[in-house]
């Protein structure tokens, strides 16, 4: 048996993936290392477009309950708060939400869309050729081998797949920062102000809570969750740097505390456990792969680039990656993708990989030490003061600042779809509710003036004919992805443009 797809690596990215190759008719094999999922603490929360495009799959409300996608009024930039309140059209959204209970919705999506994931099963070599790719398992029931067509490598920052692919890694391996986390009690003597910052006894700057303040020594960051934990975390450059494998103790991080704010804090452990359990990370990686794609061979998300996890970016990057690469693999392998469909994938989404390789670079620079960094932090600081800045740093930790090449002149192509309130024949629905199936839409919003254009593509493009208050245009033709692939510049038909879009995207017409 030949599989269309395998998918190595059940953590977010895999798991989405698979979801949307699901989604789209093609039904992969997931191949996972470990027996069980892992308990590992990792993401805290989601920040950026993702959180509209998992509404856009009906997975936010299982993972923020009910509502929609609401954007962010405050959040933080290389230890600089961000006031976003004053942003006409914020962009930001974050949803705080632990990585193992984004996991769990995902896993339980894939098992309700008829997705094995085969558990205790690693993949251990891989040899492709012009039809397919062979792949070495060793799983609990011994070493074994199963083809695919295509063979996407989910499997995290030390991708198996990756090295075994050829695909290099370049970027900068540093062992700076050494961060310390812990959730503790703190002593009575740490007091709140009014405005409830913490003041640390011997400590005259009060320090805001959730936020990373940096400070000549260091960032530290006090995050209370209740009265019986309370998260503390520094980070130092060039400070004592103790054995990887040895556990963190509270004296240690009491020590690296008084070294970062001047305080001297007793800690005592947190009476109920935090999200976190106390961790030391010594160094970060940030690394890019050259290629997503190595013939049949296709990388996304940790796979294919890691970096600091300052500001959340990476299930912003991964998650969208998996979104962007589903529809266009099951295009490929249901017959119907237009030349260089597949290879967009690396063409749209590495870039991006570089704007979050820059950031999260430029974030730690930003909160190093040192009398240099102070000077550009000030500099820095009276440029955030300007909205427009503050603006284009929300839409770089958005993602939302890169504008795919679709051709297509109209603001809107090649950007995420605002959510639009429409009125169809079937009711009231938001645009994101109309993208749940995962498949293309046209949504005519000129009455049904634009619906005929794309009678050649029914059986892969679906058309809504919608009102809606205030149109941004007279028809969108959304991808499965979310990103608007078209959208005409008047209320007037285009059916020479609409059609292009059609096949640049969605193949020949058929029927
Ligand atoms: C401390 C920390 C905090 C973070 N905070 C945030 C945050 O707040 N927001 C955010 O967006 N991101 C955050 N991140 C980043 C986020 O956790 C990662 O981007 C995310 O886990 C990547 O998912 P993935 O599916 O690509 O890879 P992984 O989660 O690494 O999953 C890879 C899977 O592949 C499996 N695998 C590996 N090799 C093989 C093999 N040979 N065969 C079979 N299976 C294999 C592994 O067992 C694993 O299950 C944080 C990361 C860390 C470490």
């Amino acid at each position: 048996m030949i599989h269309d797809v395998a998918v190595v690596g059940a953590g977010p990215n895999g798991l989405m993936l698979a979801c949307e190759l699901a989604l789209a008719g093609i039904r992969p094999v997931v191949l996972e290392r470990l027996p069980e999922r892992s308990p590992a603490q990792k993401a805290n929360g989601l920040v950026g477009q993702v959180i509209r495009l998992l509404d856009h799959r009906g997975l936010y409300e299982p993972l923020a309950g009910p509502g929609t996608p609401r954007p962010v009024p405050r959040f933080v930039f290389g230890a600089f708060p961000l006031d976003l309140r004053q942003l006409d059209g914020n962009p930001l959204y974050a949803l705080p939400v632990p990585q193992h209970r984004i996991e769990e919705v995902l896993e339980e999506r894939a098992r309700g869309l008829g997705i094995a994931v085969r558990r205790g099963c690693e993949l251990t070599g891989l040899a492709q050729d012009a039809t397919g790719v062979t792949i070495d398992c060793q799983g609990p029931d011994g070493d074994g081998r199963l083809r695919a067509r295509y063979l996407v490598g989910a499997d995290g920052g030390r991708s198996t797949v990756r090295k075994l692919a050829g695909i290099g890694f370049p970027g900068v391996t540093s062992p700076d920062p050494v961060s310390r986390i812990a959730h503790v009690l703190l002593p009575e003597e740490v007091r709140t102000t009014d405005t409830g910052e913490f003041l640390l006894p011997g400590c005259p700057t009060p320090f805001r809570p959730f936020t990373h303040t940096r400070t000549e020594h260091g960032v530290f960051v006090i995050a209370p969750f209740g009265p019986d934990a309370t998260m503390v975390a520094t980070s130092e450059w060039g400070g004592p740097t103790p054995a990887e494998e040895s556990p963190l103790t509270l004296d240690e991080l009491r020590a690296s505390i008084r070294r970062v704010t001047g305080a001297d804090l007793a800690l005592t452990p947190a009476r109920t456990p935090g999200p976190l359990t106390p961790r030391r990370q010594v160094g970060h990686n940030t690394r890019l792969a050259e290629r997503y794609r190595q013939g049949r061979v296709l990388l996304v998300g940790d796979a294919a680039h890691v970096h600091a996890a300052t500001g959340g970016p990476g299930l912003n990057l991964g998650l969208q990656d998996a979104a962007n690469l589903g529809w266009k693999l099951a295009a490929e392998l249901s017959g119907w993708a237009p030349p260089g469909l597949l290879d967009s994938y690396h063409d749209e989404r590495h870039p991006i990989g570089e704007r979050v390789f820059m950031h999260s670079q430029a974030q730690m620079a930003l909160m190093a030490p040192g009398p240099g960094t102070t000077a550009v932090r000030a500099l820095f600081g009276e440029l955030l003061s300007h909205p427009d800045n503050l603006g284009r740093i929300a839409a770089l930790m958005a993602g939302s600042d890169i504008r795919y090449d679709t051709g297509c002149p109209h603001p809107l192509a090649g950007r995420f779809a605002p959510d639009l309130a429409l009125g169809t024949a079937a009711g009231p629905a938001r645009l994101a509710e109309l993208a749940r199936t995962g498949r293309p839409l046209l949504l005519d919003l000129g009455g049904g003036k634009h619906a005929d254009g794309a009678a050649g593509w029914r059986d892969r493009v679906d058309t809504v004919v919608a009102d809606c208050a205030e149109p941004p245009a007279g028809a969108l033709l959304l991808r499965p992805d979310g990103y608007v692939a078209w959208a005409s510049e008047a209320d007037d038909p285009d059916p020479d443009g609409l059609a292009e879009a059609l096949r640049t995207w969605f193949g020949d017409a058929r029927g």
